[in-house]
């Protein structure tokens, strides 16, 4: 049995030579999800001047020598506009967002002071400034956000919708992307319908059709579904020449298994080549990893899952996930495990590496979820992420034990 790190350095070493070389130009506007190309870099400062962080009285420290001085409001700076010079012993009614005069040096918060009417109609009035303010208060400095030529978003990030609003703060409409991997998806089994169809007898429905294009989609890859493929050599082979032909991964969940009924290994060897591995992991276990050959030439990566459903979504999320992130060309590290408290006994551990399904309880210590069956979807639904747990490895209420939101591992 191969460990999973030897697993997943396998599978790297083959998707290297596959990442995606083809950038794209896209909107800043459709890019969530997209991994930039290339930096991006501020042509200018953020905030681009200083402005007013309160609606107030922008003025000078050294016009207010004490609480309760007055001094006349000669101008009004709603937020886009830009005022005068401020003059000695004056203020400037001003809104948050709006440019700091020029001469003053601190904002005073509408909730210190007192607006005094205007004597006469057109004016505007004074203010009794209840505090001593000192310089700089309740300004945002030019800059302070983003300085002109920093960049902001290195190349290799994935966009979130954060990224998304720092592009678009430093005036970035487009974006060079790389191209979204494309993946060809099917399902083998002669005993999966589809939801929306009666079940026959021996049948059941094709769960992982679905798991495995939601994560797929999640993972911010073009999914191309191919549907379910019969236990069949010839509709095998047909089926890995047609996903080849429009993918750079090709990936298959079930008959991965050597049983008679499993036919992804004979179909692989003629169409392209193949390594069938046991990685000692529960659940997961078999795993194949190999290529396609493309009929015009080149190859695709193929990956084949188990079929059972808790099995194909870790293994997908702890194998083929790093291959999305290479072929994606993000610079995105591996998941790192966060320490958490266990509020539950493993007493009976058994001798490969468990991803046992697990989620925060009310007092922050982990629940373990009582079926760890590798074909109870509802413990996948309930779980927030695994606890990685060690071959043999006992775990006793109060460890520590290493956790895997699964938030984390599909990024
Ligand atoms: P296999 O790897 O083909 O031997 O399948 C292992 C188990 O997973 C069997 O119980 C299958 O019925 C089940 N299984 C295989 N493919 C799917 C699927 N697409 N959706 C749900 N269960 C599946
Ligand atoms: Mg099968």
């Amino acid at each position: 049995m191969l460990s999973l790190d030897e697993a997943v350095q396998r599978l790297l070493a083959g998707a290297h030579s596959h990442a995606i070389t083809e950038r794209e130009r896209v909107s800043t506007f459709d890019a969530l999800q997209r991994v930039l190309a290339e930096d991006v870099r501020s042509g200018l400062n953020v905030p681009p001047e200083d402005n007013s962080e309160m609606d107030g009285y922008a003025l000078r420290v050294a016009d207010v020598p004490a609480e309760g001085t007055v001094l006349r409001v000669a101008q009004r700076i709603p937020a886009g506009q830009v005022g005068q010079r401020l003059e000695p012993g004056t203020a400037a009614r001003i809104f948050t967002g709006a440019q700091i005069p020029a001469g003053a040096d601190a904002v005073v918060m509408q909730e210190l002071c007192e607006a005094i009417a205007p004597a006469r109609e057109g004016e505007l009035g004074a203010v009794r400034v209840r505090t001593v303010p000192t310089p700089g208060l309740a300004i945002r400095r030019r800059g302070e956000d983003v300085m002109r030529d920093a960049v902001v978003l290195r190349a290799g990030t994935r966009l979130t919708p954060q990224a998304m609003g720092m592009a678009a703060s430093v005036g970035a409409g487009e974006l060079q992307v790389w191209r979204r991997p494309r993946v060809a998806l099917f399902s083998t089994g002669d005993e999966l319908a589809m939801p929306g169809e009666t079940l026959k007898p021996g049948a059941i429905y094709n769960s992982n059709r679905f798991t495995l294009r939601g994560l797929l989609q999640a993972a911010g890859c073009e999914a191309i579904d191919l549907g379910i493929v019969a236990d069949r050599l010839d509709a095998t082979r047909e089926a890995l020449r047609r996903a080849a032909a429009q993918a750079d991964l090709v990936l298959t969940c079930g008959g991965v298994s050597v049983g008679e009924e499993d036919h992804l290994k004979p179909a692989l060897q003629a169409e392209g080549r193949l390594d069938l591995w046991q990685v000692a992991i529960k659940p997961g276990k078999p795993l194949a990893f190999g290529t396609v050959r493309r009929a015009g030439g080149g190859e695709a990566l193929y990956i084949g899952l188990p079929g059972n459903p808790v099995s194909s979504t870790v293994t997908f999320l702890l194998a083929v996930m790093p291959v999305l992130r290479v072929l994606a060309g993000t610079s995105q590290p591996s998941v790192r495990p966060v320490p958490m408290s266990a509020g539950f006994d493993w007493p009976k551990p058994v001798q490969r590496r468990e991803f046992l399904r697990v989620r925060i309880g009310s007092d922050g210590a982990l629940e373990l979820f009582p079926n760890q069956s590798s074909g109870v979807l509802t413990s996948m639904v309930w779980a927030d992420g695994l606890v990685d747990n060690p071959p043999g490895h006992a775990i006793r209420r109060g460890d520590v034990v290493p956790f895997l939101p699964l938030p984390l591992l599909l990024q």
